[in-house]
Parts: structure tokens; C-alpha cells; sequence
């Protein structure tokens, strides 16, 4: 009838929107390299994406409080303690798996040849020791202040620091007094941010916090329904928001890809090692995430895993534009629950731990970029140190916050465990912004794939619960 019609356009929309914003991005972004536009002018060209960003990043704090606080409560504490297991095992399975795979396929194609001559010159990172590291993720969990943890970093002595890269770019200058045009070299600094923080919010604090309030408001009788009801009608609230929001995506998508293609280096130095390691990491990463997840979608739930994927896919458009999993969290479960028609319990509580700690892209990354390092400088890993490698890859990966080239900083831990050099990150800077949006865009389907598994495997107690509740307060 014409209202189906109608409803599938709707919904389809957003998804056509989305590609096409990609795909005009690209387009727009090539065309307009030619007119090497200054820092200044990329900067006023990308600005819609910019404000995507900080719609989405607004979202990220309520949304994430909300929904595991509701998502917590709206489950007995046995049912949600088989559900975490499940989750748990779930993101730790994968994140070893695709540690694996980037171990072997680094292994296997070598991309590092022995020699830094080819990259440019290098700065100083300062060194973290793993223990350092992992004490400090252990302090994020418990944040002294919860209102500081939602407003400003979380101090501590890894937290305080940042990796400040010097870059080096040319700069046509009008010079007015002459009319000619210059080409100066101006160096400006990055600030790379600090692991475990979404813009000055410590996500896995709060991440922790919630879980334990929900479960604990979920346990009250009469007395927390005010605290339930007030949490559920939050988490509504801000879903509605981002449905407003998802119509904005697209056009900000498009400028936030063609501003990167405009501002990116000359692929010239492509050719030699950079390019191999390049190539090496995105197969590692299509081998993940269009071979194993959707393998193991379909072993553990006999359902076609393409069509839970095509779903997802604004979800994975808008982790490829913002290279942030977490500013893609509210897009993420608008994609679950709407297209796939994930339970609201699942997603409320399995989205947010995953969009914080399952990141199976940057281990894969982190643990293959190690070993391209140790290769650029000749030194070969023995058995030991590979299974050390893999271990700090999987902790750095569940460090790192769901923020653009979070990966970047916490591979100083992996670098450090096993002795190589922390300043060769330097090496492979050139290429992270491309890389860190190819496995942003694996940690969401990462995370969505397991908020599939663990609604299968959960139905019994989703359904008993249902049962109990006459038929459910949170079908909707
Ligand atoms: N940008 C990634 C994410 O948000 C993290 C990383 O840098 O690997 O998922």
C-alpha cells in the first residue's frame, strides 16, 4: 500500500542519505585538493561536520548514563549477571581473535623493512610503563567526583598526559604589499587527547557507576520506581533527540570526509612501507569484520548476518565520519533498535559497555602496528614477546576511549612492554587518521554484532522476565 511505500522510503532515506553523503564527500573532497586551501579555510569548509561532532559528542553523556542505568534496573540482578557474563565473554573472545589475526597477517605480509629512512623526522614520546597504564585504567573505573567525571579529565598520572605532535605544513600566504603568493612552512602543534576520556568525560567511570546504580535501583521495591521512571523517560527524552539529530548526519558526514580529503598529505611517500602497513591493516580488518563476526553471528544464531549488517549501516557510515564510536553510540542504537529490532534491555546495556571497552579494530590495529614497528627497526619478536604484545594490545584497547586516534596514545603501553621505541608512532601518524576510521568503523560492528549474539542467547530469561512483568513494561 502507499503507506508501506511510504514508511520504506522513510526509513531508507537515512540510509541513501548517508551513502550518498560518503560518497559526494569523497568526490567533493578530491575536487577541491587542487586548491590547497589553507588551515584556516579547511577549517571553515569542515565546520558543518564539526557541529555533527558536537551534536553527537552532546548526546554521548546523558545517553550513556541513562540507558545502562535503565537498561541495569530493568533487569533482575541473575538475569543481569548471566547477560554481563555473556557480554564479557563475548568482547573478550573477539578482541583475542582479532588480536590474532593482526599478529598473523603483520607476520605474514612483513610490511616493515628495516629501514626509517623513507618516514620524516620524528619527536619525542614520553614513555608510560605498563604498569603505570593499567593502574591508571583501574582509577578511571572509580572516579573520585562524579560531577568532575562528567565535566573535566580525571587527573592521574597517565591521564595527565597528552602526545603533542609537531606538524609541518605549507601554508599559501597572500602577500599583499607585493600581490604574490608565498609558500611559507608553518609547524603547528596537536594535542593528541587523553586516553579514557570522551571530551572531558571520563566514560569509564561513569560506565561503572551506572551499572552499579541501575542494578541497585532495579533491586528497590516501591521506593526506586520514582528513580526508574525518571531514567526511562531521560533515555527516551534523548533517543528523540537523536532522531532529530540523524536528519543533520548526513550533510555533516559529507563535510567531515571531504574536509579530511582535503587536508590530508600528498600520497607520494604511499608507495613504500607506509603504504604495505596500510594495506596490511585494512586487510586484517575486512578479514574481521566481514569474515569472522559475521561468521560467528551466524554459528551462534543461524540468522543471515548480511541483512543484520545492512541495518547497522548508517551506524557504520557515521564510525567512518566521525572516527569516534562513541559520538556514533546514539546512532548505534537507533540503528539496533529500529532497523534490527534488538530488545531495549540488550542494547541499554550491552552499547554503552562496548562503545567504552570492546574495541576489537584497535587491538587488532595496536598489536599489528607493534610488530610493523619492531620490523622497521630490524628486531625480531620471539614467541614471548608476541604473546606480550597481544596482552597489552587487548588492555590498550579497553583503555583507549571511543575518540579519534585514542589507539594512537595507547599503544605507547604495547611499545613499551616489549622495548621498542615509543617515539616510531611517530612513524605511522601520517596514515592514522585514515586507519583510525576503518577501525572505528569495526569497533561499532563489533559492538552491534554482540548486541545481536547476546539478545539471542539471552531470550529465555528475556522472555520469563516478560512473563513475570505481564508482558513487559519495556516492549513499547
Ligand atoms: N577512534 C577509535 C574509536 O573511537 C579508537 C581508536 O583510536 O582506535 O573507536
Amino acid at each position: 500500500s502507499k503507506e508501506d511505500v511510504q514508511a520504506f522510503l522513510k526509513k531508507n532515506a537515512f540510509v541513501l542519505f548517508t551513502v550518498g553523503a560518503v560518497i559526494v564527500g569523497i568526490i567533493l573532497g578530491f575536487a577541491l585538493r587542487p586548491y590547497r586551501m589553507s588551515y584556516r579555510e579547511v577549517k571553515y569548509f569542515s565546520f558543518p561536520g564539526e557541529v555533527l561532532m558536537r551534536m553527537l559528542q552532546m548526546l554521548v553523556l546523558p545517553l550513556l548514563v541513562s540507558s545502562l542505568i535503565t537498561g541495569m534496573a530493568a533487569l533482575d540482578s541473575k538475569a543481569s549477571g548471566k547477560m554481563g557474563m555473556r557480554a564479557v565473554i563475548y568482547y573478550m573472545t573477539t578482541t583475542i581473535i582479532a588480536v590474532f589475526i593482526g599478529i598473523i597477517i603483520v607476520l605474514i605480509i612483513h610490511p616493515g623493512k628495516g629501514s626509517k629512512d623513507e618516514f620524516g623526522k620524528q619527536q619525542t614520546i614520553e614513555q608510560v610503563s605498563p604498569a603505570d597504564a593499567f593502574l591508571d585504567l583501574i582509577r578511571n573505573m572509580f572516579p573520585p567526583n562524579l560531577v568532575q567525571a562528567c565535566t573535566q579529565q580525571f587527573k592521574t598520572k597517565y591521564g595527565r598526559r597528552k602526545v603533542h605532535v609537531t606538524v609541518t605544513v605549507n601554508e599559501t600566504l597572500f602577500n599583499s604589499t607585493n600581490g604574490t603568493q608565498e609558500v611559507m612552512e608553518i609547524t603547528r602543534e596537536e594535542v593528541i587527547p587523553v586516553p579514557g576520556h570522551v571530551n572531558g568525560v571520563n566514560a569509564l567511570g561513569l560506565v561503572v557507576f551506572s551499572m552499579c546504580f541501575g542494578l541497585i535501583i532495579g533491586n528497590m521495591k516501591e521506593q526506586g520506581q520514582l528513580l526508574r521512571d525518571f531514567f526511562d523517560s531521560l533515555n527516551e527524552a534523548i533517543m528523540s533527540l537523536v532522531a532529530i539529530i540523524m536528519w543533520y548526519a548526513p550533510i555533516g558526514i559529507l563535510f567531515l570526509i571531504a574536509g579530511k580529503i582535503v587536508e590530508m598529505d600528498d600520497l607520494t611517500q604511499m608507495g613504500g612501507q607506509l603504504g604495505m602497513y596500510t594495506i596490511t591493516v585494512i586487510i586484517g580488518l575486512l578479514i574481521h569484520g566481514v569474515l569472522i563476526l559475521p561468521m560467528l553471528y551466524f554459528v551462534i544464531t543461524r540468522q543471515n548476518p548480511f541483512i543484520f549488517i545492512a541495518g547497522l549501516l548508517q551506524a557504520l557510515v557515521t564510525a567512518l565520519g566521525t572516527s569516534s564510536s562513541s559520538a556514533t553510540l546514539p546512532v548505534t542504537f537507533k540503528c539496533l533498535e529500529e532497523n534490527n529490532k534488538i530488545d531495549k534491555r540488550i542494547t541499554r546495556f550491552v552499547l554503552p559497555v562496548g562503545a567504552t571497552i570492546n574495541m576489537d579494530g584497535t587491538a587488532l590495529y595496536e598489536a599489528l602496528a607493534a610488530i610493523f614497528i619492531a620490523q622497521v627497526n630490524n628486531m625480531e619478536m620471539n614467541f614471548g614477546q608476541i604473546i606480550t604484545i597481544s596482552i597489552t594490545a587487548t588492555a590498550a584497547s579497553i583503555g583507549a576511549a571511543g575518540i579519534p586516534q585514542a589507539g594512537l596514545v595507547t599503544m605507547v603501553i604495547v611499545l613499551t612492554s616489549v622495548g621498542l621505541p615509543t617515539d616510531d608512532i611517530t612513524l605511522i601518524i601520517a596514515v592514522d587518521w585514515f586507519l583510525d576510521r576503518l577501525r572505528t568503523t569495526t569497533n561499532v560492528l563489533g559492538d552491534s554484532i554482540g548486541a545481536g549474539i547476546v539478545e539471542f542467547l539471552s531470550r529465555h530469561e528475556l522472555r520469563s522476565k516478560d512473563v513475570e512483568m505481564g508482558n513487559s513494561v519495556l516492549e513499547e
